[in-house]
């Protein structure tokens, strides 16, 4: 049988609750055999903020997962180096895993962007996708994509939580799930200020990396 693997890539600039109960979410509704974690080098993104070094974040994903045995970190965009893009992680992860099928978990509010992703209509033939539920963002909004063929009123079915996941109709060769996941509103950006304000972080992310952050005086 084909192993199914999902891939979380992001800053994880702090993990935290959002990106572990919907990867854990995924993963059973998908049926998949494992989720790989896989913190960006140098997110394109995200090119003016200073970022704390890779060996950090990946230390805090390490923490944060280590419960999982079907959560495993991957070091493979730090290793290359440079500027992560995702079409050259899911080319090198072919290689390393031959067989597997992979599904790529992304949020929506990355997801409406990625037509500004490095080679994405290549990179939408190399894996499946998993588009989860993002506060502040609605998969009606997806109709905008030009390989969207799901029509609006299909996909507002998933804002109003009528529905929890669709298979969406797209343009040959893609296979592409909607995912609505329950809502966690966290988000690294809103981590960071907190901290910068004092204020708590608690529950937000697991006791264990808020340990780290403190003794390593990140985002102070
Ligand atoms: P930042 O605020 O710094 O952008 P973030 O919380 O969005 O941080 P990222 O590292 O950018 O975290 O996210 C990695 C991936 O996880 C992205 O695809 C993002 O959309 C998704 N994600 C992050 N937080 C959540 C959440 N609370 N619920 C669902 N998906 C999330
Ligand atoms: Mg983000």
């Amino acid at each position: 049988m084909t192993k199914k693997l999902g891939i979380l890539g992001g800053t994880f600039n702090p993990i935290h609750v959002g990106h572990l109960a919907a990867a854990e979410e995924v993963r059973e509704r998908l049926d998949l055999a494992r989720i790989l974690f896989i913190p960006s080098f140098l997110p394109p993104h995200k090119d003016d903020e200073a970022i704390p070094p890779a060996a950090q974040r990946l230390a805090m994903v390490k923490i944060a997962i280590a419960g999982n045995p079907q959560f495993s970190l991957s070091d493979i965009e730090v290793q290359r180096g440079g500027k992560s893009y995702t079409v050259d992680t899911v080319t090198d992860l072919h290689r390393a895993y031959p067989g597997a099928e992979f599904f790529f978990i992304t949020g929506l509010d990355s997801f409406l962007d990625i037509q500004t992703w490095k080679d994405w209509e290549r990179l939408l033939g190399l894996c499946s996708f998993v588009v989860l539920s993002r506060q502040g963002h609605a998969f009606t909004d997806l109709v905008n994509l030009p390989f969207m063929k799901t029509s609006k009123q299909k996909l507002e079915v998933l804002d109003s939580g009528e529905q929890a996941r669709i298979k969406a109709e797209t343009a040959a060769g893609m296979s592409l799930w909607l995912e609505q996941v329950p809502l966690y509103d966290i988000s690294s950006t809103d981590i960071r200020k907190r901290i910068r304000q004092g204020r708590s972080i608690k529950y937000l992310l697991p006791d264990a990396v808020e340990t780290y952050i403190l003794d390593n005086t990140l985002y102070a």
